[in-house]
């Protein structure tokens, strides 16, 4: 049985180096009483596994525990069941839920495992993030509820989006077109600034990377100047400082991720937060499973949407266990193109 196992805690940016491929034994062919035995077919990377390479930290949240040295790192995944010790599934069932990052897990906790019943109308991939609900790194629940929810757009509002071409991100352009809005997005190449334009519909889009003044190139957008109405927040830090000082009065900021700051020892200062008493913003941060209990609204208003073509999602699929590590340490560096997913089998 094919593992990814973290070798060491991590400090600072993660390496590949921090996770190893090993052969974790003989694979059990049978699910214990109480128990679901799966064929891990696609894992989802995120962000916030990051935090879970971290050493344990006293008082922390036991939803995102630190991984164990030598044990393989867990995640959210899609499989197929093979052989189950609970009445709710049986063998051949696709489900998607928390799952261990090698080719067959023993899930002996199944409240985080569901069943999959529309394998029909989007690939199966798609449950690691698009229709994801489970954990903070499902990226449909997060985009959809976070813009609708937190941001509370009105049609011809000016909205940015932080990388924009990411999971999360690629999501929230598309939303805020959908709710007539005007949106700019950043992302970290020239690759995935035309990949924002051409194929997620953003009116405009900029690369960061190539920016010196990132207060500048916000004012250079078409009606930013006017002020930004909503800025869906991924990066923190500097972007953040810039959107500060271009936010106009009233405006809303859902703070969804900073993953600019997350392999920082010491997070940068923010200098423009005084600009939200004057402009009287609303800042809020969220996380997606405040918002499980609605997940059937996401299923009807945006299934249909990518069933005729509305909605774009693009994945970036490493393929095989052993491609793993290198994709999700990728997160941090911007290596992936949409959403990161490893798949360790098709079927
Ligand atoms: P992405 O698919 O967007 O992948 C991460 C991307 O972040 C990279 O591709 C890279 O794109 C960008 N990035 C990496 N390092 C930096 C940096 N130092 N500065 C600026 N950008 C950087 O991931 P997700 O869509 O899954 O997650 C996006 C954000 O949303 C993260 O902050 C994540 O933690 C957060 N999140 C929060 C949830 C919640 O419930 N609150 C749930 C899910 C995600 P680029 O090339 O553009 O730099």
């Amino acid at each position: 049985n094919k593992q990814v196992v973290l070798t060491e805690y991590v400090t600072g940016f993660p390496k590949e180096s921090h996770l190893a491929v090993r052969n974790g034994g003989k694979i059990q062919l049978k699910a214990p009483q109480g128990s679901v035995l799966v064929k891990n077919l696609y894992l989802s990377c995120d962000p916030y596994m990051r935090g879970r390479m971290s050493p344990p930290k006293a008082g922390g949240d036991p939803n995102f525990a630190s991984f164990t040295p030598g044990s393989p790192i867990q995640g959210f995944g899609v499989g197929k069941v093979v052989d189950s010790g609970v009445a709710e599934f049986k063998s051949g069932d696709f489900v998607w839920g928390v799952t261990s990052w090698e080719e067959y897990s023993i899930i002996s906790n199944t409240k985080t495992l569901f069943k999959i019943t529309n394998t029909e109308d989007v690939p199966l991939s798609y449950y690691t993030g698009l229709l994801g609900v489970m954990v903070v790194g499902m990226p449909g629940v997060t985009a959809y509820f976070g813009f609708h929810d937190v941001c509370a757009p009105k049609k011809g509002e000016y909205v940015f989006v932080s990388a924009a071409s990411g999971a999360v991100g690629q999501l929230v352009g598309q939303f805020a077109k959908l709710a007539g809005c005007y949106v700019v997005g950043s992302a970290g190449s020239k690759q995935k600034v035309e990949l924002l334009k051409s194929k997620f519909g953003f009116d405009e889009a900029f690369n960061y990377k190539e920016e010196n003044d990132l207060d500048a190139a916000l004012k250079r957008y078409r009606y930013f100047p006017e002020g930004i109405d909503i800025y869906f927040e991924n990066v923190g830090g500097k972007m953040l400082d810039a959107v500060l000082s271009n936010i106009r009065v009233h405006g809303r900021i859902a703070v969804c991720g900073m993953i600019s700051q997350y392999n920082l020892e010491h997070h940068e200062g923010v200098h423009n937060l005084a600009a939200m008493i004057y402009k009287r913003v609303r800042m809020q941060g969220f996380v997606s499973f405040d918002y499980f209990a609605r997940y059937s609204e996401l299923l009807d208003d945006v299934v249909p949407y990518v069933k005729e073509g509305k909605i774009a999602y693009v994945e970036d699929v490493a393929e095989g266990l052993e491609n793993g590590p290198a994709a999700l340490v990728g997160l941090f560096s911007g290596r992936n193109v949409g959403k990161q997913v490893v798949a360790v089998a098709h079927e």
